[in-house]
C-alpha cells in the first residue's frame, strides 16, 4: 500500500513544553509528512496580546518582554538542541528584534492599529515553527522552515483575513515543486498583496493546515490536539462526553461555529472542496482513532451528534407592532451591522413577526446600538418599533446533527427537557439546514442545560445494537441467551433468505416465524442499516464466505464484528492484515474467541500473554471436538468407519463428516492462533494430514462415502495396534513451533499430556518464555452450539 500523504497540525497545547515537543517530534519522525503546521506554543498568543495592550496603554513592559524572549531560547535548551543551536537561536532573536520594534511603534501611537496587532501576533507561530524545525533537524530529519506569509495571500481584514485560495494554492505548490522536503509551517498567518501580515482569527492554525492540505491534494489532514477528537460536548462541561468517530464537514462546521473550540470553523472549507478527510487526534494518545470528518454521513442512531455552547453573548431585541408584515427589516439590520463588520451569531424571528432578535458579541454592542438607532431613527421616532432592547450575560447552546432533519418534533422534545430542568429559554432558532437547533439561555444555566441535553440525547449509549447474521444452531441458542440481557437490543436478524430489521428492537419470541415473513435478505442493506446505528455489533454465526469477504469493509465502516466463523481470519494474509489496519482506523472492535475451542478462553489468553510481553514459542492442541471424540472412542472394538457413522448420526460431526476428516478445520484454527503471534502464514503453508484416503472420489454422496470408507478400516486398525503395542494412543494434533504449522495424526504415550484427553474435549498447550517448564494448558468442552453461543455472547459484551 502506498504511504498516505498528510499535512499534520499541532496545536498550542501539543507543544506547550519541551517534553510535549519531544512527543511531537517522535510522531513526525515515525512517518515524515508532506508538511507540519504549528500553532504558537500554548499561552504565547495571549502573552503577545498582553504585551501590545501594555504598550498601547503606556504601561512598562520591559520585564515581560525580557521573560518572553528568554522563554523561547530556554525552550531550545529544554529540547537539548546542540548542533543546530546557533541557527535556531539566531532565528528567534531576529523575530524578537522585530517584535521590540513593533511594540515601540505601538507605544508612540498609543494605540494598536489592526496591522500592527496582526504583525505582533504572528510572532508566536514564527517562533514555534522555528523551534520545531530546529528540533527536527537536530533529530536528523531534513526539514525546512516555511513562513506561510510567503505563500498564503489574504485580503486586509486584519484579525480575520479572507484567503485568496487560488493564488495561495499556486504559490504553495510552487514551493513543493521546487523541492519536496517536509516543511514546518507557521499556522494562523498570511499576508496581503502589499506584504502586510494578517491573521485568520483565534485558533486559526487549523485553517492553515486545511489550506496546505487542499493545495497539495494530500490524502489526509490531521489536526493533533489534547483530546481524543471532537467530543459530543465540551469535556470540561460534560465529563462523560464521548468521541464522535465520524462526522460530516457540515456538522463539524456547525459544532465549531457554536463554540466547539477543538476546530476552527473555516478549516472545513478547503478540505470539503477537495474531499480530503480531516482527522482529529490526540497527541498524548496517538493510538486512539479520534474523529474523522468526511462528506459521508455515518448516523449512529442518535438524532444529534453533539452539543456546543458559546458563552457570554448579547441579544438585541426589536419589538413593535409596526414590524408586522414589514419586509426588509432584517435586511436593514444586517446591512447596518455589516458596514462595521459586526458578526451576527444568530437570528430568531418569533411567529407573530412582532419581534425579532439576534445575538452578537458583547464587545460590539455599543457600536451596534448606535448603528441601529441611526438606521431605524424614523421607525423609533414614530413608534413603529417600540424599543431596541439589549439583554446581556447570555449564552448560546446548539444541538447539532444531520439526524434532526428527518426526525419531526425534536425542538419540542429538547424544549421540554430544558423545561424539566428549570432552564429558561430566552430565544430559539433553527438553522436553515435543520442540522442545528440553537437556544439562548442565561450564562449561569449553561452547565445544567448542556448536561441535561447530553444525557437526554446520549443516555442509551451503553446499549449495544445487535445485527445477527445466521440462525442455525448457534444463532438460535444465542437468541435465547440475548433474550434475557437488557444491555443488548437486537435490531436486525437475517439468514440467507430473509431479514427483519427494527431499530427500536425486535421481539425475540418466535424469531424463525417472523423471519420467514420478513423481507428478502440483502446483505448490503443489512450492513448499511448497521452502519447507521450507534454501537452496532454485527454478529456472524454463519459459515458464509461472502460475509467473511466483506468483514474488512464492514469494520472499515466503523461497525464492530463478532464472528464464530473462521473464514475471515483464515483468508490470505493481506486480507487478514487489512482487517487489522481497518480496526486501527475505524475504532471498531473485532472479536472471534469462538474460532478456536468454542467458549474456551483461548484467543483471549493468547492475546493477553502477548500484550503483557510474553513470547509464544510453541502452540499445540487437539482442536477439533469431532476428531477428539473419534480418537478417544477408538479402542479397536468398533471399526473406525462405524464410529464416524455413529458420530454423524448423533450430530457430533459436520453434516458431511469429510469436512472434519480432511483436517482443514483444524488447519484454519492453528493458522489463526499462529497469526495471533504476529507470524505471517498462509493456509497453504500448513502441512495437513488428510484422514480421507486420496483415492476416494470427492464426488461421492455422504452415504456412499461412509460405506466406502469402511474399506480403509484396517488401515486405522493397524495404526491403533501399532500405537497400542508401545502403550500409546492416537491423537489428531495441531502444532506450531514458531515457524511451521502442522496438523497430524500422532501416537502419544502416557508421558504426553494429550494421552489423557477425554471425549469431545479440546486441549490447548501454550509454551512461552514465561510458561516454559510448565506450559499453560487450557482444556474443556470445546464444541457444540451451547458453549459456542455463550462464547459469542461473551465477545458481544466485550465490545465497547
Ligand atoms: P489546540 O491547542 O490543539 O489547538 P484547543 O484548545 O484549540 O487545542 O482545542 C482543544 C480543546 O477544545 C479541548 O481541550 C477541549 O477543552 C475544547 N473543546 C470544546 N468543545 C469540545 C468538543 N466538543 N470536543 C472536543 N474538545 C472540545
Ligand atoms: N496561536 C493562535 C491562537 O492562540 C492560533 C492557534 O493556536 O491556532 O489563537
Ligand atoms: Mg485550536
Amino acid at each position: 500500500m502506498d504511504k498516505k500523504t498528510k499535512i499534520l497540525k499541532f496545536g498550542g497545547t501539543s507543544i506547550k513544553t519541551p517534553e510535549r515537543v519531544e512527543q511531537v517530534i517522535r510522531l513526525i519522525l515515525s512517518e515524515p509528512p508532506t508538511g507540519v503546521v504549528v500553532s504558537a506554543i500554548g499561552g504565547v498568543t495571549d502573552l503577545l496580546i498582553e504585551l501590545s495592550q501594555m504598550a498601547a496603554s503606556g504601561k512598562k513592559y520591559s520585564n515581560e518582554l525580557k521573560s518572553f524572549m528568554n522563554f523561547h531560547i530556554q525552550f531550545l535548551h529544554g529540547l537539548n538542541i546542540q548542533q543546530n543551536l546557533k541557527k535556531g537561536a539566531e532565528a528567534i532573536q531576529n523575530i524578537e528584534k522585530e517584535l521590540t520594534k513593533n511594540l515601540n511603534t505601538i507605544v508612540s501611537a498609543q494605540r494598536i492599529s489592526p496591522e500592527l496587532n496582526d504583525a505582533v501576533l504572528s510572532v508566536g507561530e514564527r517562533m514555534s515553527a522555528n523551534i520545531i524545525a530546529t528540533a527536527c533537524l537536530e533529530n536528523g530529519l531534513d526539514v525546512e522552515y516555511l513562513d506561510a506569509r510567503n505563500v498564503i495571500l489574504t485580503d486586509n481584514h486584519f484579525g480575520s483575513a479572507f484567503v485568496y485560495y487560488q493564488t495561495s494554492y499556486d504559490r504553495i505548490r510552487a514551493v513543493w515543486d521546487k523541492k519536496s522536503t517536509t516543511r514546518i509551517i507557521t499556522g494562523f498567518i498570511g499576508s496581503t498583496e502589499n506584504g502586510e501580515t494578517t491573521t485568520f482569527g483565534r485558533s486559526g492554525s487549523d485553517y492553515t493546515a486545511s489550506i496546505f492540505g487542499a493545495a497539495l491534494n494530500v490524502n489526509e489532514i490531521e489536526i493533533w490536539t489534547d483530546v481524543n477528537g471532537i467530543l459530543s460536548a465540551d469535556p470540561s462541561v460534560v465529563p462523560e462526553a464521548k468521541t464522535i468517530s465520524h462526522i460530516t464537514y457540515e456538522e463539524a462546521m456547525e459544532l465549531a461555529h457554536a463554540g466547539a473550540k477543538v476546530i476552527f470553523p473555516p478549516t472545513m472549507i478547503p478540505a470539503l472542496y477537495k474531499s480530503i478527510p480531516i482527522r482529529i487526534k490526540n497527541t498524548f494518545e496517538p493510538d486512539n482513532p479520534g474523529t474523522v470528518i468526511t462528506k459521508e454521513r455515518r448516523a449512529d442512531g442518535h438524532f444529534a451528534i453533539g452539543i456546543s455552547s458559546l458563552y457570554n453573548i448579547t441579544l438585541i431585541r426589536f419589538q413593535g407592532a409596526g414590524m408586522v408584515g414589514r419586509y426588509g427589516v432584517i435586511g436593514r439590520v444586517f446591512d447596518a451591522l455589516a458596514q462595521k463588520k459586526i458578526n451576527i451569531i444568530l437570528v430568531s424571528q418569533v411567529f407573530s413577526e412582532h419581534s425579532i432578535c439576534f445575538a452578537i458579541q458583547p464587545e460590539e454592542v455599543a457600536l451596534a446600538q448606535s448603528l441601529l438607532n441611526r438606521e431605524f431613527e424614523f421607525e423609533l421616532e414614530n413608534h413603529f418599533i417600540d424599543s431596541i432592547k439589549i439583554e446581556a450575560n447570555l449564552s448560546l447552546i446548539a444541538v447539532v446533527g444531520e439526524g434532526m432533519r428527518h426526525t419531526p418534533g425534536i425542538s419540542g422534545k429538547l424544549f421540554s427537557v430544558l423545561g424539566d430542568h428549570n432552564v429558561n429559554i430566552i430565544a430559539i432558532a433553527q438553522g436553515s439546514s435543520e442540522r442545528n437547533i440553537s437556544f439562548i439561555i442565561k450564562n449561569e444555566e449553561v452547565k445544567p442545560a448542556i448536561r441535561a441535553l447530553h444525557s437526554f440525547i446520549f443516555s442509551n449509549q451503553k446499549m449495544q445494537n445487535i445485527f445477527l447474521l445466521g440462525i442455525g444452531l448457534v444463532g438460535t441458542e444465542l437468541i435465547n441467551l440475548m433474550r434475557n440481557n437488557d444491555s443488548l437490543k437486537v435490531c436486525g436478524i437475517s439468514n440467507s433468505q430473509n431479514m427483519i430489521i427494527d431499530n427500536n428492537g425486535l421481539k425475540l419470541d418466535d424469531v424463525k416465524n417472523n423471519l420467514s415473513t420478513g423481507e428478502k435478505a440483502d446483505l448490503d442493506t443489512f450492513i448499511s442499516m448497521a452502519s447507521q446505528t450507534h454501537k452496532a455489533v454485527l454478529v456472524d454465526v454463519t459459515s458464509s464466505s461472502i460475509i467473511a469477504e466483506k468483514t474488512a469493509s464492514i469494520i472499515e465502516k466503523g461497525i464492530s464484528v463478532v464472528t464464530a466463523s473462521k473464514l475471515a481470519n483464515s483468508m490470505n494474509q493481506d486480507y487478514y492484515d487489512s482487517i487489522r489496519e481497518n480496526l486501527k482506523i475505524s475504532g471498531a472492535q473485532f472479536k472471534y474467541e469462538t474460532n478456536v475451542g468454542a467458549g474456551l478462553p483461548i484467543i483471549e489468553t493468547l492475546q493477553t500473554l502477548i500484550n503483557t510481553g510474553d513470547k509464544i514459542e510453541k502452540i499445540e492442541g487437539i482442536m477439533s471436538g469431532t476428531l477428539s471424540y473419534l480418537f478417544s472412542q477408538f479402542d479397536g472394538s468398533v471399526p473406525f468407519s462405524e464410529l464416524v457413522k455413529n458420530a454423524q448420526e448423533s450430530g457430533f460431526t459436520e453434516p458431511d463428516p469429510r469436512d472434519d476428516l480432511n483436517g482443514m478445520d483444524v488447519a484454519r484454527k492453528i493458522l489463526i492462533l499462529a497469526r495471533e503471534t504476529g507470524t505471517q502464514l498462509e493456509l497453504e503453508d500448513v502441512t495437513v494430514e488428510n484422514l480421507i484416503p486420496s483415492e476416494m472420489s470427492p464426488d461421492l454422496s455422504v452415504n456412499d462415502f461412509l460405506t466406502q470408507f469402511s474399506r480403509y478400516d484396517s488401515k486405522f486398525m493397524n495404526l491403533f495396534e501399532l500405537a497400542k503395542k508401545e502403550s500409546k494412543v492416537l491423537r489428531y494434533i495441531a502444532s506450531w513451533d514458531g515457524q511451521k504449522a502442522t496438523v497430524k495424526l500422532k501416537s502419544v504415550g502416557e508421558d504426553n499430556p494429550f494421552y489423557h484427553q477425554n471425549g469431545r474435549e479440546n486441549f490447548i498447550i501454550f509454551t512461552t518464555k514465561r510458561y516454559k517448564d510448565s506450559p499453560m494448558v487450557i482444556k474443556g468442552h470445546g464444541a457444540g452450539a451451547e458453549v459456542t453461543a455463550a462464547g459469542v455472547l461473551g465477545d458481544i459484551l466485550k465490545c465497547h
